[in-house]
C-alpha cells in the first residue's frame, strides 16, 4: 500500500510541529507538504526537530499551487481561528480531506465547511480536541448529564491560547444541554454579581477559562447533586496526547464523505 500524503498547514506552530513529528514516525503516512507563515523556507522536519524531511515550509498563499504540485490526500490544519475556514475553500475542490484541530471557527465558517465537504462529495474533519481522553470525558459527562441536571465546566489552557472558552468545552456544554435531566435545584436570584464573575454561558451552562503558563489543555466537569459532587476530569499534559486521533483521522478520512464533527463520531 502506498503511504497516505499528507499537508501540514501551520507546520511551524505547536501542534504543527507536533504532527511533523508524529507523520515522520508513521510507515503509512507520508508528509509531502507544509504550510505556514512563519519559517518559509526552512525544512519542516528540522523545524520539529527531527532532522531534514526534505519539505520546506511554504507561504500560505501558496496553498493552491503546493496541492496542485505535491498531490496531497490529506490537509492537517493547526492553525487559528477562521484561518481554518480558507482550507475548506482551497483543498476541497482539489479533493483534499481536510482534517482541521484548530478551534474558534463560527458557525457560519462550520456551515460552509459542510456545504463544501458535501458539494465536492469529500470527507472532511473538524475535532476540537484529538486526545481520545477528552473524548471519553465528553462522552461520560453526557450520561452523567441524565441523571444530574446541576453542572459547570472549568476548563484550564496555556497563556497564549487565543480562544476562550475553549472548543472542546464549549462541544461539552452542547453535547450536555442536548442529554441533560431537566431537574435542576433552585437558585435565588443572583445580587452584586461582578460581570463574569459565573463564567460564560454556553448552551445553558457555566463555563469558567483559566489561562497560566505550565498549563497544556485541561478541563474539569462538575456535576452537583443532593449531598455528593461527580468531577469529571481530563488532562493533556503533553500535546503527544492528541497524536494517536491526528494519525487515525488522517488514516479513516478517506473512507467517509461529507463533514465530520469531533473525533467521537469518526471512531
Ligand atoms: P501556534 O500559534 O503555536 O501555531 C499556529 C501556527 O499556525 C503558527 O505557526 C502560525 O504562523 C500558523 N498560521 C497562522 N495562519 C496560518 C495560515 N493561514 N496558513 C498556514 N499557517 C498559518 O498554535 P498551537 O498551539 O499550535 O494551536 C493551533 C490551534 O490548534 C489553536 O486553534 C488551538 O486551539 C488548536 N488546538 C487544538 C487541539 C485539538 O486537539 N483539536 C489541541 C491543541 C490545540
Amino acid at each position: 500500500m502506498q503511504p497516505i500524503r499528507v499537508l501540514v498547514r501551520g507546520a511551524h506552530g505547536r501542534m504543527g510541529r507536533e504532527v511533523v513529528r508524529a507523520v515522520a514516525g508513521a510507515a503509512d503516512l507520508r508528509l509531502v507538504a507544509a504550510i505556514d507563515r512563519v519559517g518559509v523556507g526552512e525544512d519542516a522536519g528540522r523545524v520539529a526537530g527531527i532532522g531534514p524531511a526534505n519539505v520546506a515550509i511554504r507561504p500560505p498563499e501558496e496553498l493552491e499551487a503546493v496541492i496542485r504540485a505535491e498531490d496531497p490526500e490529506v490537509a492537517i490544519d493547526f492553525t487559528k481561528g477562521p484561518e481554518a475556514l480558507a482550507l475548506f475553500r482551497t483543498a476541497v475542490p482539489l479533493h483534499v480531506s481536510p482534517i482541521v484541530g484548530t478551534t474558534g471557527l463560527s458557525a457560519e465558517a462550520l456551515a460552509e465547511a459542510r456545504r463544501l465537504c458535501e458539494e465536492n462529495g469529500i470527507g472532511g474533519l473538524i475535532a476540537p480536541n484529538f486526545a481520545i481522553g477528552a473524548v471519553l470525558m465528553m462522552k461520560f459527562a453526557q450520561e452523567a448529564a441524565r441523571y444530574l441536571g446541576d453542572v459547570e465546566i472549568i476548563e484550564l489552557h496555556h497563556e497564549r491560547k487565543m480562544d476562550a472558552p475553549s472548543g472542546t468545552a464549549a462541544l461539552t456544554a452542547k453535547l450536555i444541554a442536548e442529554s441533560r435531566s431537566a431537574e435542576r435545584a433552585e437558585r435565588p436570584e443572583q445580587l452584586d454579581e461582578a460581570p463574569g464573575s459565573r463564567g460564560s454561558d454556553q448552551h445553558g451552562i457555566p463555563v469558567h477559562s483559566v489561562r497560566l503558563p505550565g498549563l497544556v489543555a485541561h478541563q474539569e466537569v462538575i456535576f452537583g447533586g443532593v449531598g455528593q459532587i461527580l468531577t469529571i476530569r481530563h488532562d493533556s499534559i503533553d500535546r503527544t496526547s492528541f497524536m494517536p486521533g491526528v494519525l487515525l483521522a488522517a488514516r479513516r478520512i478517506r473512507g467517509h464523505k461529507g463533514l465530520i464533527i469531533g473525533l467521537e463520531n469518526l471512531l
